[in-house]
Parts: C-alpha cells; structure tokens; sequence
C-alpha cells in the first residue's frame, strides 16, 4: 500500500492533515473540532482507528483546538515540544478553570527524530511567534513528505530539510501587495509580515526559483488567507517560479490545500 497524504482542513480557522503508510496513520495538527476532524476523515476514507497519534506544529489555536478532545475519545496520545505544551496550558482552561492537561501525551524535541509505528517524524525549527513552532519531514516506506507551514521566511536549515522530498506541504499564505492595501489593522500586518510571521506568494516563488530542489512528485499550496490571497494567484505565482525549472518539475502535481474541505488524497510510493 501506498503512502497517503490527506489534508482536512488548512488556513487560519484550522489545519489538519493525515499522513498514512501500510502500518498505520497520524493526524499532523488538529486545529478543527474533533467532530469535524472525524467526519472529514470520513469523507476521505481515512479510518479513523488506525491513528496511532496526533503530532502538533505549535500552540496556536488553529493547529490544537480539536487536540484533547480527539486525543480522548481515540485514546491516542498527543505529541508536542515541552515548550508548546506549556504555551498551550497557559491559553486553554479545563472546566474548573484550571489549566488544561493532556492525560495521553509525549514530548519530542527540535532536531531529534523519533518514530510512531514505521513512520519516522523529523520536527525541525521554524521562525514563527510561538513557543517552539516546528515544521517536520515524515518517512515511510522510503517516502519522504515534507510539511511546512506558519513561518516568516524559509531559513537555509528549513531549505535544508526539504531537499529530496517526494511530496511537499507548503505555506503560501498571502500575497504582500494585498495585504499591505488590505483590511488587517496595521499591527496585524506588521505581524504577517514579520519573520516570525506567515510567509508569503513571493516568498515561496523565490524559493521555488532558486533553491527548490523539484524532487516533489506534489507540492500542496497551504495556509493560504481568505483576506489577503487568492488560491488562483498563488497557484500562478508558483507555478510560474517552478515553470523556470521546467527539467525539475515535469510530472508534478499542483495543488491548494483548502479550509472548508479535504483535499483529494495524495499517494506515493
Ligand atoms: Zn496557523
Ligand atoms: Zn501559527
């Protein structure tokens, strides 16, 4: 069987994406209701009983909030640094108002990979405003699928983990012209826009211009703002920088990750 990348939800109301091999399958955020996170995983085909764990980017809102309640009802643990985790009980109350606490939970640390099952997660540091935010490479079956999303630019380390991968995740958040003439208040912006913020169309094309490797048999455009882009004009300024490495970039695959819907499932191996 092959390996399976199938996002559920990605954007600023919440990111989720499941990345399955033969052996079994993990949830990469859970930033949507649990209710939502299973009836998309329906809807997708994905079997809901063969999570082995939910393995989260950083402590915003957007990629946690369905996390405690799916962790509990599939009785699957939860993965995250000891930095996110801290950052998460300090914004997240239990009923009494009591900081939260997750029952079933493992922590990993930046630069160290471990595995769950046969798949191995590879979490790396990103630069965004949050504790510990991680982006990651997962392997299964000699595949290699790296997922990337809420960071302000694309460090030479980050470019660095995503050399030779088969399938690429990837933030295309906004476009800098529309944000700036946007109607964010100017302290959102600024945030945007920062390098601890999201990055950007021409962010990504420039890295898609001269440092992409082209290895990826898909690359899925994601994070994408409802205010501030287009999914027609990332998918054209992306393909347009990928176009100038046609030899590297043939039989690839283009697509957008959206939010109110899953996308098709994307196989390798
Ligand atoms: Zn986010
Ligand atoms: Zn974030």
């Amino acid at each position: 069987m092959a390996v399976r990348m199938t996002v559920l939800a990605s954007g600023s109301r919440g990111n989720c994406t499941v990345f399955s091999s033969s052996c079994g399958s993990i949830l990469v955020d859970a930033g949507i209701s649990c209710r939502e996170t299973l009836k998309r995983m329906k809807a997708a085909d994905e079997d809901p009983l063969k999570l082995k764990a939910i393995v989260i980017s950083h402590e915003h809102g957007d990629h946690v909030a369905g996390a405690q309640v799916l962790s509990n009802k599939l009785k699957v643990p939860v993965y995250m640094t000891e930095a996110t985790y801290d950052g998460w009980r300090k914004s997240t109350r239990d009923a009494e108002g009591k900081p939260a606490k997750l029952e079933r939970r493992e922590h990993f640390r930046a630069g160290h990979s471990f595995s769950i099952g046969d798949i191995t997660v590879n979490p790396f540091t990103i630069p965004h405003d949050a504790a510990d935010p991680c982006g990651f490479t997962f392997k299964a079956e000699g595949v290699k699928i790296g997922v990337v999303t809420d960071l302000g630019y694309l460090p030479y380390s980050v470019k660095d983990h995503l050399r030779r991968c088969d399938g690429l995740l990837i933030e295309s958040n906004h476009d800098v012209e529309m944000l700036r003439n946007g109607p964010y208040p100017w302290m959102v912006k600024q945030r945007v826009m920062s390098r601890v913020g999201h990055l950007s169309n021409s962010a990504l094309a420039e890295f898609f211009q001269s440092d992409y490797d082209g290895s990826a048999a898909f690359v899925v455009l994601a994070h994408l703002s409802e205010e501030n882009n287009y999914p027609e004009l990332a998918r054209q300024t992306a393909y347009k920088a990928l176009g100038f490495k046609p030899n590297l970039f043939q039989a690839s695959v283009l697509s957008i990750a959206q939010q109110d819907k899953p996308l098709q499932p994307l196989c390798l191996g």
